[in-house]
């Protein structure tokens, strides 16, 4: 079991209140990404659940037991962190092995458990080798192995990725979740990159400022954000956020519309004027930034090569059942 029960957790660094009071519920096996902008809490929230940090207020339950009090080694958790923080002079397997040695283990059961998590990491071929021999992403996975063998009630992961190229991340992104889902593990995953948050989380917290703006799958977060910061927060390019007149027009504070739900229509139809600035052309899409007067500068994406150039002519059209209104506190107003 790994269910993980958060009440109320404050933390201060001295007079600095970080964390403002989380609740949060991460049901047994789930994958929960904590995501927001640098500085907003993710690390320390991660800390405090492994242990590393003393909360200054609220409880922490793990499988419905107050853990605040535990010591981290007691409290079943195995941290991945984005050093790896293997042991340069051990080999992949006295690296995997460690923490079973340390504690008491037979040879035997140790050598078991390691071979079997290598095998499930396509890391039996390299065992006999130290860190320095292995590519990034093989080192990152002797770390998961690392992770794997103690067979943790949870897996907490401190963006275990940024170290690796783009393409490998990608690549790591699709095996750490296959092997979560493969072994059924809660897992909490920490990063600052919301297209990471959404390929891998099964929710996701959107923290800022120490405060949980909101708590859902990707579709719900993409489909219902909760504010402003949320509806601009998630979502890639940003949703496209609108004020005065046209807001008014809404009986909104704020309206918001994401770059796929505008289209183009002919001029004549009714619509936004507006000249295109930047046209950005993937071949899959088309970017379009767009100069709409007094709604400022649009970002718009078409499906597809679109021929259209800085200095064109446009009539936007958004969709009319895709427009999000926020209220003067900027939280979204659904009808
Ligand atoms: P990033 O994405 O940049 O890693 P984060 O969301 O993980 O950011 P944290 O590392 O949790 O952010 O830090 C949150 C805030 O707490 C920051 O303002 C940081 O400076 C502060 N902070 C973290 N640890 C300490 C500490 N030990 N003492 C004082 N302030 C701290």
């Amino acid at each position: 079991m790994g269910r993980i029960t958060l009440e109320g957790v404050q933390k201060s660094f001295g007079p600095v209140h970080i964390i403002k009071g989380a609740d949060l519920d991460i049901p047994d096996g789930a994958f929960v990404v904590f995501v927001g902008p640098s500085g907003c809490g993710k690390t320390t929230l991660l800390r405090l659940i492994a242990g590393l940090e003393d909360v200054s207020g609220g409880r922490i339950l793990i499988d419905g037991n107050n853990v605040v009090d535990v010591p981290p080694a007691k409290r079943g958790l195995s941290m991945v962190f984005q050093s790896y923080a293997l042991y340069p002079h051990m080999s992949v397997r006295g690296n995997i092995a460690f923490g079973l040695k340390m504690a008491g283990l037979p040879k035997a059961e140790i050598n078991q458990k390691v071979e079997a998590a290598a095998a499930t990491l396509n890391l039996t071929p390299y065992l006999d080798r130290k860190p320095r021999e292995l590519s990034g992403g093989q080192r990152q996975r002797v770390a998961i192995g690392r992770a794997i063998v103690r067979e943790p009630k949870a897996f907490l992961f401190d963006e275990p990725l940024s170290n690796l190229d783009a393409a490998l991340r990608v690549q790591m992104r699709l095996e750490v979740t296959r092997l979560q889902k493969q072994l059924g593990t809660t897992a909490i995953y920490v990063t600052h990159d919301q297209v990471e948050a959404m390929t891998m989380a099964d929710k996701i917290v959107v923290l800022n400022a120490g405060r949980i703006e909101q708590y859902g799958s990707p579709i719900e977060l993409y489909q219902r954000p909760a504010n402003l910061f949320v509806a601009g927060f998630i979502g890639s390019p940003k949703m496209n956020l609108i004020t005065g007149a046209e807001a008014d027009k809404h009986n909104a504070t704020t309206i918001g519309v994401r770059p796929e739900h505008i289209g183009i229509v002919d001029a004549g139809n009714e619509g936004w004027s507006g000249k295109v600035v930047i046209a950005e052309h993937l071949g899959s899409d088309t970017f379009l930034y767009v100069d709409a007067g007094a709604l400022g500068t649009l970002t718009v994406r078409v499906v597809g090569e679109k021929r259209l150039n800085a200095g064109d002519a446009v009539m936007l059209r958004p969709e009319p059942s895709r427009i999000y209104r926020f209220d003067a506190n900027g939280n979204s107003m659904f009808a």
